[in-house]
């Protein structure tokens, strides 16, 4: 019978063990291995159906808790277990270790909030889709262990991302999953009782709710926004309904929800909590851009002599926000019809915003500009209100700087001042477990057990990983066989798919168009040929789900499980359904090569190769994102890459070619080279160097490590001084920014005069000279001190550009020509020999810029094409009214 009203229930725990509790609800047992063996201890084959803490508590026998109470041993291992928490919780950390050393001070009185549309921590919070997701989870996780403080924001979805399951014709079918947030790890955030609430306000005089769930992740808490709550009519309860799904429309109020909302939510937490206000954001992907504008309503909006204006408030906000980009491909870049954002901006008859108080419409609309008037670009956004950016991968840096070369214009695509922090994967949670327990401490002393080992033994642990790797494929295909309406009578082979003795090799991701499931399959009998191999057996791994909306996504998965599908094949290849973190966690350890064969340079980074890494799996990779970096040779193989090929087809065929090549006559040969015990010893070699050179490399404490000396401290660092004195330092760049709109027309390099150190300045004489350059500068209002001159000298190439130019700044001096402009000199050394040229160029100063190009302001001499800046050209970077 159906219910008809629906409650929870919680039965208490016999006091003895009330600590379960305590362990369930902190995530941090998704990486310690000791907490989830005690909750296997409490009931082995429910633990291994469910692999979740709490569904565990509420589903065991009562009677089964009634004899674990009285149970001495079990009652020991929790408090130990218990005990270790408290240890991990309070103990000190990397952060607080290094904060003196480092001048962290800001940044450890203050904290970062880190925002991102999903997070993937463990498939019990099924509130991601993919990489995106994985890797905000893991920069939680590492976070913790290096004791930052940092709160993440996200969005509570009601139904999750979606499972897959397959037709009986092998078409991908969803099914969405309901989280109830009371059986899950969150806990409501109240005041007094009562769920805190924040509101944001809806166009048509309506309001959006959201209550805050908090997920605790080791140290970290987690605040995540929820929609469904009764005050809100059925259309704004249903904003969090589902991650990814729904129109631009629904796309955009989470978007508001998040980035709004999520400042909102954070100030609450404070105020609940008294925890330390922080203040560094951080934007994981533009989802989170309106974050910016809300920060900067809050400081217009304080009370009375208190409040900033825009300009200022903009300039203190931009000092501590980052912005990461995630996506090469334009088409990816999250965009909204600028109608839309300003139907939601709402304005009032005064042309205010009534979504943000104080703020002008269209001064916001402006934020998103892009070359397309009619979409405002989130990331554009995210650029325009993050002093500090960065790509993914040192490749997808490169990439970002030209794909937002237009955001400053002027300056040549390496000089565009988006970074690069290279992604990195949680080692606790995705190795693993062999490999974690030769070493109870970091990645650093595993890797140094795993230089130790003997061939033989590394050769070891990678067959029983294989192993297990082959049980967990078998039952994981009759189970999706049976799901697909195959009887058992008809499924039989599943239990003898897969040799735990034969080369695996994996490839499980997202069914992207550019990630091209099927290249593998471009030549299906060489392929087959390749699987069937009666001496050199290989086998195929593949798993990954197509968004619901994308059917062409689909139709390669229908491809790719037809081939699976053949009698001779079905041994040696199978599509898993349903990808996601425990299926991962399976065939990144079991797998001996993963394969990666993206559209070079498309994938920003990818993180599923890391995770193949650390366990010992080698790369087989088309050499883009981390791998592009990372592959030294000896860790795996670099699939070369056709880019540069305009036609996609012939661009495939070649790619596709030359992997079946390296398989063939590289890959498969040296895994079956064995010594006269059997080992694969040059293979085992390159396992060993992979755990040991790569291993540490990919790790996201790596990876956080990196945002924080580069990123979070200096952030941190120029909040505060941006704000002393009343924020005198954001009122005066406020002002300097104003008095450059008007006044950088007026800026020209007159004329270079240069001399020699008694040497004649001749081109070709392979002489090395002293080089005296004189720019004559034209100021208008600003003073020498508010610009920057530079001389830039270089060898030339045929077309006079000059090729990596040296760059000296030039001194002013109290000099100046007959035409009144300022003399500024600099005197340079060119280190190369050949044909050189030089010229000069000004750019802004402040001492609250943090870097020369940051204002896309650039003044070449008079007569250079690059000459850029208001009056001469439009569209530059950020001059907001
Ligand atoms: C790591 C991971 C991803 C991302 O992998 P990419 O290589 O970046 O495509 C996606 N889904 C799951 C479940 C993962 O564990």
């Amino acid at each position: 019978m159906k219910a008809f009203r629906r409650f929870t229930v919680r039965v208490p725990l016999p006091t003895e063990l009330a600590d379960l509790t305590v362990l369930a609800h902190n995530l941090r047992w998704v990486w310690h291995e000791p907490t989830q063996d005690l909750f296997a201890t409490i009931d082995p084959a429910l633990w291994h159906a469910t692999g979740d803490p709490l569904r565990l508590l509420a589903d065991v026998e009562p009677e089964r808790f009634l004899q674990l109470a009285t149970d001495a041993g079990f009652r020991e291992r929790l408090a130990a277990a218990r005990d270790d928490l408290d240890r991990y919780l309070t103990g000190s950390r990397w952060f607080g270790d290094t904060t003196a050393e480092h001048g962290s001070t800001h940044l450890a009185a203050t904290g970062i909030a880190y925002f991102s549309m999903e997070f993937g921590i463990s498939e019990v919070l099924p509130i991601y889709s993919g990489g995106l997701g994985i890797l905000a989870g893991d920069h939680l996780k590492a976070a913790s262990d290096l004791g930052l403080p940092l709160v993440g924001v996200g969005l509570f979805y009601r139904s999750g991302y979606f499972h897959q399951g397959l037709s009986h014709d092998g078409w991908q079918v969803e099914r969405y999953p309901v989280n109830d947030p009371t059986s899950l790890p969150l806990e409501l955030l109240t005041d007094a009782d009562e769920p805190v609430i924040v509101t944001i306000s809806m166009p048509g005089g309506r309001v959006l709710n959201a209550r805050i769930w908090v997920a605790t992740v080791g140290r970290i808490p987690l605040l995540l926004l929820d929609s469904d709550v009764p005050s809100n009519d059925e259309e704004l309860r249903g904003v969090t309904d589902r991650l990814y799904g729904g129109d631009q429309d629904h796309r955009i109020k989470q978007e508001i929800l998040l980035g709004i909302g999520g400042v909102r939510a954070v100030r609450e937490y404070v105020r609940v909590t008294g925890r330390p206000e922080p203040t560094v954001f951080h934007m994981n992907e533009g989802h989170a851009g309106f974050l910016g504008v809300e920060r900067i309503r809050e400081m217009v909006g304080r009370p009375g002599a208190a409040a900033l204006d825009f300009d200022t408030a903009e300039a203190v906000v931009r000092a501590s926000n980052v912005f990461t980009t995630h996506t090469p491909v334009p088409a990816g870049i999250d965009r909204f019809p600028r109608d839309m954002v300003n139907y939601y901006l709402d304005a009032d008859q005064s042309g205010n915003s009534r979504l943000l108080p104080g703020l002008p419409v269209t001064t916001v609309l402006d934020l998103g500009d892009e070359a397309d008037p009619g979409v405002f670009n989130m990331a554009h956004m995210g650029f325009r209100l993050g002093q500090r950016s960065n790509g993914v991968s040192q490749l997808h840096g490169v990439v970002s700087r030209e794909m937002f070369a237009d955001l400053w214009p002027g300056f040549d695509p390496d000089e565009v001042p988006i970074g690069a922090v290279t992604n990195g994967v949680h080692g606790p949670t995705w190795t693993a477990r062999t490999w974690l327990d030769l070493s109870a401490d970091d990645e650093v002393a595993q890797a140094a057990a795993v230089t130790a080992m003997s061939t033989d033994d590394i050769w070891q642990v990678r067959s029983t990983l294989r192993a297990g790797l082959v049980d967990e494929v078998r039952r994981r295909a009759h189970a999706s066989a049976r799901d697909r309406g195959f009887t058992e009578a008809e499924l039989g082979w599943t239990a003898d798919i897969f040799d735990p003795e034969a080369l695996t090799i994996g490839f499980a991701r997202r069914a992207a168009t550019y990630k091209r499931l099927t290249l593998m399959l471009r030549d299906p009998d060489r392929m087959r040929r390749i699987l069937t191999d009666p001496q050199r057996p290989v086998q195929l791994v593949i798993a990954g789900k197509a968004h619901p909306a994308d059917d062409g996504g689909k139709a390669l998965i229908q491809q790719v499980v037809r081939f699976t599908e053949d009698p001779e094949l079905r041994m040696r290849i199978v599509f898993l359904p349903d990808y996601d973190i425990s299926m991962a966690r399976d065939i990144y350890a079991g797998c001996d090569v993963w394969l990666n064969n993206p559209v070079r340079p498309m994938e920003a980074c990818g993180t599923s190769g890391m995770k193949s890494a650390m366990n010992g799996g080698l790369n087989l990779s088309i050499l883009d994102g981390w791998w592009d970096e990372m592959a030294d040779g000896e860790n795996g193989w670099a699939i070369p890459s056709a880019e540069g090929v305009g036609d996609e087809n012939r661009r495939d065929d070649l790619e596709a070619e030359a992997l079946y090549t390296l398989l063939e006559e590289t890959v498969i040969p040296l895994f079956y080279t064995r010594s006269a015990t059997g080992v694969p010893d040059r293979w085992v070699e390159m396992v060993r160097h992979t755990l040991t050179r790569l291993g540490p490399q990919v790790q996201a404490g790596r990876m956080v490590r990196d945002y924080t000396t580069a990123l979070y401290v200096p952030a941190a660092d120029q909040f505060a001084s941006i704000c002393a004195d009343d924020f005198a330092p954001a009122r005066d760049l406020a002002d300097y920014r104003h008095q450059l709109e008007r006044s950088w027309p007026a800026v020209q390099i007159a004329g270079i005069d240069e001399s020699g150190s008694g040497d004649s300045l001749d081109a070709d004489s392979p002489q090395r000279v002293n080089l005296t350059f004189t720019a004559h500068v034209a100021l208008g209002e600003l003073s020498p001190e508010r610009v920057c001159v530079q001389a830039l000298v270089g060898r030339v190439d045929s077309d006079g550009e000059i090729i990596d130019p040296e760059i000296a700044e030039m001194s002013p001096t109290s000099e100046t020509d007959p035409s009144g402009r300022t003399l500024f000199r600099a005197t340079v050394v060119p280190t190369r020999s050949g044909r050189h040229g030089y010229t000069a160029r000004v750019l802004p100063r402040h001492p609250q810029l943090s870097d020369d190009a940051e204002l896309g302001l650039v003044r070449y001499p008079v007569g250079t094409a690059e000459d850029v800046g208001p009056g001469s050209s439009s569209g530059s970077l950020p001059e907001p009214a």
